[in-house]
């Protein structure tokens, strides 16, 4: 069924609790973690509970959860103290996936004017 935990998703794993991750906030709906391999001094990773392999299917299913996803990850700058952050959403191998459970990356800390991402 749509959105149930997948056996061999590291997100899920996180989520359920089997896979260590410091996390950073938690709703009843969303976690968010630290990325494991940090690319800027803020770098935290924001995810539904619920298994969807990317945003926009979880935003074409759950619409009321993908925004919650973006509420959470402004929060998580503002309590990481970063006023100008970037929000990413790879989608698809070909676009740098490699984890394939919804999620959003939070990065800041540091002037990324001149990056790509
Ligand atoms: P993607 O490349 O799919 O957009 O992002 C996946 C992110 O998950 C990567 O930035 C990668 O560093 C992070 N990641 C991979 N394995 C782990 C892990 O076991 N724990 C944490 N906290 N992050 C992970």
């Amino acid at each position: 069924m749509a959105g149930e935990p997948q056996p061999d998703c590291l997100f899920c794993k996180i989520v359920a609790g089997e896979i260590p991750a410091t996390v950073v906030r938690k709703t009843d709906r969303t976690l968010a973690f630290r990325d494991i391999a940090p690319k800027a001094p803020v770098h935290v990773l924001v995810v539904p509970h619920a298994h969807y392999p990317n945003a926009a299917s979880l935003a074409e299913a759950e619409p009321d959860v993908a925004g919650e996803l973006l509420a959470e990850a402004g929060r998580v700058a503002a309590d990481e103290g970063v006023e100008d952050y970037r929000l990413i959403f790879n989608t698809g191998a070909g676009a740098g996936q490699t984890v394939f459970h919804a999620h959003v990356h939070v990065l800041g800390g540091t002037s990324m004017t001149e990056r790509m991402v």
